[in-house]
């Protein structure tokens, strides 16, 4: 005899955890794994329903992967790439070294450019 457990009550329906139903909206490759849900604000940051808020995807995820985010920090992106929420490309930082890296990311991509036009 094979015991039944599939669980067929009258309430057929299974209310899908944020995790499961956030996995459906990025795409996993072996660079950035890309958000193909809605965005949110100027820099178009991945915005996803947790079932009480929304939140920014990236953050989201870091929480999924590593744990709360310490308040006051931000979740950066190591790739440069708002869209990607793939946890080993984030990393904390404050407000400060947020503006401080896009400062140095605009300045050297600046130096290449100028370096690419010397060549
Ligand atoms: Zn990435």
């Amino acid at each position: 005899m094979v015991a039944n457990n599939t669980a067929k009550g009258h309430k057929g329906f299974v209310t899908t955890p944020a995790e499961q139903r956030f996995r459906a909206k990025y795409i996993v490759s072996d660079g950035c794994w890309l958000w193909t849900g809605t965005t949110q604000g100027r820099g178009a940051y991945p915005d996803f329903w947790d079932g009480k808020r929304h939140v920014r995807g990236h953050r989201f995820a870091w929480e999924q992967a590593f744990g709360p985010i310490p308040d006051g920090l931000v979740v950066m992106h190591t790739c440069d790439q708002p869209l990607c929420v793939r946890p080993v490309h984030l990393r904390l930082g404050t407000q400060a070294d947020n503006l401080r890296d896009m400062a140095t990311k605009g300045r050297s991509r600046n130096q290449h450019t100028v370096a690419a036009a010397l060549d």
